[in-house]
């Protein structure tokens, strides 16, 4: 069994065969969990998941490079994260990657947000999906100044890493885990990081549409591609393959009390 903690059925480019496609991920043995990146796509990320006895889950959170497109309105999202289905806040974070003009009001803007939604979480006791691009180092600080004082309460997932595996370290000292998805089978970056981290603080992710793995690059992206990245682990880390869909299925249990 393979879980892949980041998926995005619940985006338009699956509008026309989402459940055809959740369908056969879960034949195939595979759960998932449909991350918002807005209010529309937290919303039917939660429909996703109501449809199925089991298998998908929902996480809903504003993504930082929405923060201009919608207002962020907490009670609109405190109200979709009391749904049973709703394992986590995410995903949430800082991303400094595109951001153009206006640089400096951005960064304020996405870190105040990002900061409410990490309080959501520790009112309601769950984890968040952190979105970080080229901001790891601002990331931490604000993650730290909740750790101080709320400890393991404060838990969740580093999504799609691509930083070092001195960030890593420091994001796995506050109890996170970190995930990797298909860049991890066509970009050699990330193999030291992959070496240094314990496979008991991997998990694995799609981010589907995107970022699809080898051997179906320019293909659209789906949760089944998940092996893949699993298989990439295994190979690095000199594990069976087994040991890996273990392992990081029961990490991605625990960490969203599954
Ligand atoms: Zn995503």
């Amino acid at each position: 069994m393979f879980f892949d903690t980041h998926a995005h059925i619940n985006f338009k480019e699956f509008k026309d065969d989402g459940d055809k496609i959740v369908k056969k991920t879960l034949e195939s043995g595979v759960c998932f969990i449909n991350v918002g990146a807005e209010y529309k796509t937290s919303k039917r990320a939660i429909e996703y998941a109501s449809r199925y006895t089991e298998g998908v889950f929902a996480a809903v959170g504003l993504h930082p490079s929405h923060i201009w497109i919608e207002e962020f309105f907490i009670e609109k999202y405190r109200e979709l994260a009391l749904n049973k289905k709703v394992v986590a806040i995410g995903e949430i974070g800082l991303d400094y990657y595109r951001i153009d003009k206006n640089q400096e009001k951005t960064k304020e803007k996405q870190k105040e947000i990002f900061k409410k939604q990490i309080e959501l979480a520790l009112e309601l006791d769950k984890p968040i999906i952190i979105h970080c691009r080229d901001a790891h180092d601002d990331v931490l600080e604000i993650l730290n100044s909740y750790f101080k004082i709320h400890k393991s309460k404060l838990r969740g997932i580093a999504h799609s890493f691509l930083g070092n595996y001195k960030q890593a370290r420091k994001y796995r000292q506050m109890g996170f885990k970190i995930a990797f998805n298909g860049i991890i089978t066509f970009a050699r970056d990330y193999d030291k990081v992959i070496l240094d981290t314990p496979i008991e603080d991997i998990v694995l992710e799609t981010d589907c549409p995107y970022l699809t793995p080898v051997p179906y690059r320019g293909k659209r992206n789906e949760p089944l591609y998940v092996i893949e990245v699993a298989k990439k682990i295994a190979e690095l880390k000199n594990l069976s393959l087994e040991k890996v869909a273990k392992e990081t299925t029961k990490n991605a249990k625990k960490i969203f009390n599954l």
